[in-house]
């Protein structure tokens, strides 16, 4: 995401050069059609940014159809799939209980503007498994969700800023398209036209991993920081996963100077676990926001906290908050029957084990060929990196290594493998990719790897 905003500005539109694989290039013939089209309709012929394959090759690919862990593309092509809808299709694509709930839901109307039992349901369904929050509110994006909850933390402490980290992303909310500038501790600078100065302003921007900056950023600014927010595990500009001692030292900075603690959870919420980043590091933040996942592929975002907390969102409280399709019953629905499957015992245990084994095989291959390649995961979150280095800030990722990505993204595609178009994003498992299809893909990334480092 934050690498889809940068091309934006770059912006180029790279020709693709002539095949020197083994493999034929698939056909794009009925994609590049439509993408013609799409390009008359929409800014850069996308409804987000990230799909129009700015930092891969050729031209996007229209999905018409996905099922298990496949999706065909408009020229009939098959891929195993690991975007999964950037996270949210955990159990696969087109799940049939996913499908028979929404459509049993739809035959009673879309939408009344008024409370379901639906809602209820979902909200029990997550109370019940997730012990870190006590009170819930649905919104409908993850960006509504962590909009939402940075406006809580600002009412609840009656402070202005807040802390995030360089190459974390929380949604295109205003206050947190900002980058860092040079220097350890620094506000802001905005990362898209639009976002006033004074907005980024009230934005402090430090690197992951490093404490010192934190400590000083505090030392500046002690009683004006409402709060700190961090992804659970930060996912969205490579996997940069942080050690538990860094995430304990932020909740008790931030206990200290009477600042929340905010977990970003739109990504690892019911991904690695029903309680997420916070169980898996068994840490308390005091906002949680989510998105993805618990719609079970329909928009749904939500926020959650201690009851005290939430206390304070309207009409209990003074921090406005609303939505017309907020708690939409067939995307309750679709949450609903998602989340049921995920509560059953085992899930997590084998969805996680199976890509762990996924995940080793790779690096075997790799470090058995000395490939400066690395696979960094997380339960069914996984990262190729064309490194030989430890990677846990935005920092020590080389941007030059993504043109290797960009050859490994062409040759998989011409594999019938399908990754999410850029090298700073993420991969996903879902439990619908069995042992035959992750064997198969293993053998197409093999062959793919070979081919980038022969590649000069
Ligand atoms: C995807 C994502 C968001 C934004 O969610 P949208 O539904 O795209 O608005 C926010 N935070 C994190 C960590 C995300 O991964």
């Amino acid at each position: 995401m934050l690498d889809s905003i940068k091309k934006i500005f770059s912006g180029s539109d790279e020709e693709m050069p002539v095949s020197t694989t083994s493999k034929p290039d698939i056909s794009r013939e009925k994609s590049a059609e439509l993408y013609e089209k799409a390009k008359r309709y929409f800014p850069g012929g996308v409804n987000s940014p990230v799909r129009a394959f700015k930092s891969v090759y050729g031209t996007p690919l229209f999905i018409k159809k996905g099922d298990g862990c496949f999706i065909w593309d408009a020229d009939d092509n098959q891929f195993i799939d690991f975007c999964c809808s950037w996270g949210p299709l955990i159990l696969g694509h087109n799940h049939p209980k996913i499908r028979e709930k929404v459509t049993e839901v739809m035959q009673n109307g879309m939408s009344f503007g008024a409370p379901t039992a639906l809602e209820n349901e979902l909200a029990e369904l997550i109370l019940q498994h997730n012990k870190l929050i006590e009170k819930i509110r649905f919104v409908s994006s993850g960006t509504e969700a962590v909009m939402s909850a940075i406006r809580l933390a600002r009412g609840y402490t009656k402070r202005d800023k807040i802390l995030k980290f360089e190459g974390c992303y929380h949604g295109h909310v205003d206050s947190l398209l900002v980058k860092a500038g040079s220097g350890l501790v620094t506000f802001g600078e905005t990362s898209s036209a639009g976002v006033p100065q004074s907005f980024a302003a009230e934005t402090i921007v430090v690197p992951l991993n490093n404490r010192e900056a934190v400590e000083e950023a505090f030392s500046q600014f002690k009683d004006q920081i409402a709060a700190v927010i961090i992804e659970g595990v930060p996912a969205n500009n490579g996997l940069l996963v942080q050690d538990k001692e860094f995430i304990q030292f932020l909740r008790d900075i931030t206990t200290q100077h009477g600042s929340l603690l905010i977990f970003d959870e739109v990504i690892t919420g019911f991904r690695l676990g029903f309680e997420g980043a916070a169980k898996h590091y068994e840490i308390q933040p005091d906002i949680i926001t989510y998105g993805k996942i618990i719609g079970g592929g329909l928009p749904v975002g939500a926020y959650g906290a201690s009851a005290e907390i939430m206390g304070h969102i309207s009409p209990d409280g003074s921090v406005y908050q609303a939505g017309t399709l907020s708690g939409n019953p067939v995307a309750m629905a679709a949450g609903i029957a998602q989340l049921t499957e995920l509560a059953k015992s085992g899930f997590y245990k084998d969805l996680n084990k199976k890509t762990e084994e996924f995940v080793e095989a790779l690096q075997r291959f790799a470090s058995a060929r000395n490939y400066k390649f690395r696979v960094f995961s997380v339960g069914s979150v996984f990262w190729f990196a064309f490194t030989d280095k430890d990677i846990r800030a935005a920092a020590d990722i080389d941007p030059q290594s993504m043109e290797k990505f960009k050859i490994l993204h062409r040759e998989l595609l011409n594999r019938g493998i399908y990754m999410g178009p850029s090298g700073y994003e993420v991969g996903f498992v879902s439990a619908a990719h069995t042992k035959v299809e992750l064997e198969k893909a293993k053998r197409a990334i093999f062959d793919s790897l070979d081919i980038v480092f022969r590649t000069k």
